[in-house]
């Protein structure tokens, strides 16, 4: 059942915008208790997972592009791509509170100085300007550091130690976060802002 957990499926709110990427098993699960409907991503129609089963479901002999599908004893069963939450409708703000965590989704497990990378649990945050010189803790003056770059910059300014970023931090959006290091399939494009 491995393979179920390499597909991700986007998770769209109640107003299809949308909020998660989520494993394959667990978005259908969502579906088989009624938290979710799968959406047609050619079609927009949404479909319960007995309507989704009516529609996509083709006997087990047939030819299918089998990565598109699930197989069960008797029946491929096409995979979701995109499922719409039942009841959330909690809109998602354009500014995705700073986070740690966040930071290190932005920075994609990269350190912002050396690019090596991070593991989560080793992971140190910079502050470009450090705080003891005031400066915040916010999208725009933080990074993803390994422990040496840290250690190294220390509470000096980059160029101090002849240090330099990789790439200016930015407040990135909900969106630029559930989708970084995720590689998008064509059928969530529609969903997605341009
Ligand atoms: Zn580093």
């Amino acid at each position: 059942m491995s393979r179920l957990d390499n597909d991700v499926v986007l998770t769209l709110n109640r107003i299809w915008q949308p909020i998660a990427t989520t494993g394959l098993r667990k978005a259908m699960n969502m579906v088989f208790r009624g938290r979710a409907r799968v959406v047609d991503a050619d079609t927009f129609q949404i479909f319960t997972w007995d309507q989704w089963l009516a529609e996509k479901a083709v006997a087990a002999d047939n030819h299918v592009i089998e990565r598109d599908y699930l197989r069960t004893a008797t029946l491929f069963v096409r995979k979701p791509q995109v499922v719409t939450l039942a009841r959330y409708a909690g809109y998602p703000n354009r500014g995705v509170p700073y986070s740690r965590r966040g930071v290190y989704e932005r920075d994609s497990g990269r350190c912002q100085f050396c690019l090596e990378h991070v593991r989560k649990k080793d992971m140190t945050v910079d502050h470009i300007l450090p705080q003891s010189r005031g400066g915040r803790t916010n999208w725009t003056n933080c990074v993803l550091a390994c422990a040496g770059c840290n250690h190294r910059k220390a509470d000096r300014l980059p160029h101090e130690v002849g240090m330099k970023l990789v790439r200016e931090p930015f407040q990135p959006t909900r969106e630029q976060l559930l989708l970084q290091g995720v590689d998008v399939p064509a059928a969530w494009r529609p969903f997605l802002d341009a």
